[in-house]
This record gives structure tokens, sequence and C-alpha cells, in this order.
């Protein structure tokens, strides 16, 4: 395992050399999957990470039918392969937290009384780790759900703000969170209701209340990037409708 580094900020600059509010580069690619109903692919940082929706769909088993609403379901995954110290295949207590929490963080925008006894289905799956693969998950599934054609109130973006060397960071990398002093993963809608917000470590209220700014501030970047990656995917299919649509409104003015 990498090893403590001596000091995480030197003159204002983190050892990946990014300024205390800065986000790791990310890429996002939408509809990566063919036989998915909706997909997502995002390199943050060092993580690589997909996200699979398939849905809404008949629910099996059957006994877990809602009669007025859909289930959601998410399976959080993190590849034998995708970090340092071999992980044991299948799912364990941390992979199941993950899975509840990222449900909740996306419940809230999904309209789930749409599809009375479907279910919609999340699978994530954690290719490459280097932290805060559980708001990266969130961030391919929220764009996953979209791809798929699922009625939402919005996205849902996620970033984490952790704290080293006495000072709050934006969005930690692996050494940053592995020995820093404090995690806190948010999520929250496009209108910026909070959807998730977990912390580990010690932040005094003071510091809470500006990690939870910090984060918020990054998930609206995340925001535009998610919603620029959904764009491009369409951008074909919305130009061949407005074409469509003037064709028509040329003949209708005939
Ligand atoms: N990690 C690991 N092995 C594991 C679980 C986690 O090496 O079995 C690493 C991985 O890089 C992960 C990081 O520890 O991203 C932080 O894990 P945490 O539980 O805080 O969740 P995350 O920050 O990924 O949402």
């Amino acid at each position: 395992m990498a090893t403590k580094p001596e000091r995480f900020i030197t003159d204002g600059i983190r050892i990946d050399g990014r300024r205390p509010e800065e986000i790791r580069p990310i890429k996002i690619e939408v509809g990566v999957l063919d036989r998915a109903d909706g997909s997502c692919y995002i390199e943050h940082g060092l993580n690589k990470i997909l996200a699979a929706v398939y849905g809404p769909r008949e629910v099996h088993p059957r006994h877990m039918q809602r009669p007025t609403t859909a289930i959601v379901r998410f399976r959080y995954n993190m590849a034998s392969f995708s970090v340092e110290e071999r992980k044991r295949p299948g799912p364990d207590r941390r992979s199941t937290e993950v899975s509840k929490v990222s449900r909740e963080a996306l419940e809230p925008v999904i309209f789930r009384e749409n599809f009375p006894k479907a279910s919609i289905d999340v699978f994530v799956e954690v290719l490459q780790a280097d932290a805060g693969t559980r708001t990266v998950g969130i961030n391919a599934a929220s764009v996953a759900l979209a791809d798929a054609g699922i009625p939402m109130r919005g996205l849902v973006s996620a970033c984490a703000v952790g704290k080293v060397d006495g000072e709050l960071v934006l969005d930690p990398m692996k050494e940053e969170d592995n020995y820093g002093e404090a995690d806190m993963p948010l999520a929250m809608t496009q209108k910026g209701e909070i959807t998730l917000l977990q912390m580990d470590g010690n932040l005094t209220a003071e510091e809470l209340e500006r990690a939870i700014e910090m984060a918020q501030k990054g998930c609206r970047t995340i925001y535009e990037l998610q919603r620029d990656a959904l764009i491009e995917r369409y951008k074909k299919e919305i130009e061949k409708e407005e074409n469509n649509k003037e064709e028509e409104e040329e003949e209708e003015n005939k």
C-alpha cells in the first residue's frame, strides 16, 4: 500500500498538483453498453467505473413487486483487480452499505410511481478504485438512468470532501482518503437537495458547514459535465428531431 506522505499540501498545492478546492479530471461517456437500457462509463482521476441500468422491467422474484410503485435495486461491486490489495470477489458489508446509500441517493429523483410492479436495476462496477468510488458510482448511475430514459426530476451529482494537514480538500484521492483526518461524501439533486451525506473521521461544526458548501460546489461542476455528456450523446438525435420538425412545419405552411 502507498505510504503516508510527510505533507499533503505544500505551498497551497496537493500531492497530485491540485488546489484544495479542485476536482480531479473527469471523463464521462454515455451509452457504452449495447445490451443495457442505459449505461455510463466515468474516469474520475484514477477511478474507472461503469454503470448499467435495466428497466423498468417486471420484478423477479414476484413477491418483491410493489403494487403502486417501481422498486429500485442497486448493486455496487468492486472488481478483485480494482484495488491495490486484491479484493475478495462477491458482496461484503462495505458493498452492501455502499449499494444501500447509493440507491437512497438516487431514489428521490426517480418517478417510481410511473411504473407500478416494475423494477429498475442499477449495476455499478468499479474497475479501478482510487477513493470516492461511491460518489463516482452515483454520478455514473444517474447518467445511465437518464440514458435508459427513466423519467427523473433531474440528475444526482456526488463528490466528497476530505481533510488533510488540518485543511479541507475537495474530492480526496487515495492517499488523502487513507491517511486524511476526515472523509465526507455528499450527493445532491439538481435543485440542491442533499440525498447522501456520510462522514468518517472528525470535523468541527464550522468545518462541516464549510465542507458541505465545498461539496455542493463540486457537485454543481460535476452536474455540468454529466449534462454535457448526455447532450453530446443525444445531439445527433436532437438535431434529427429538430430537422424533422422544421420539415413538417414547412410542409404545413405550403
Ligand atoms: N479500498 C480498497 N479495498 C477495499 C475497499 C476500498 O483498496 O476493499 C480503497 C479504494 O481505493 C476506495 C478507497 O479505499 O476507493 C476508499 O474506500 P471507501 O470505503 O472510503 O469508499 P469510497 O471512497 O471508494 O467511496
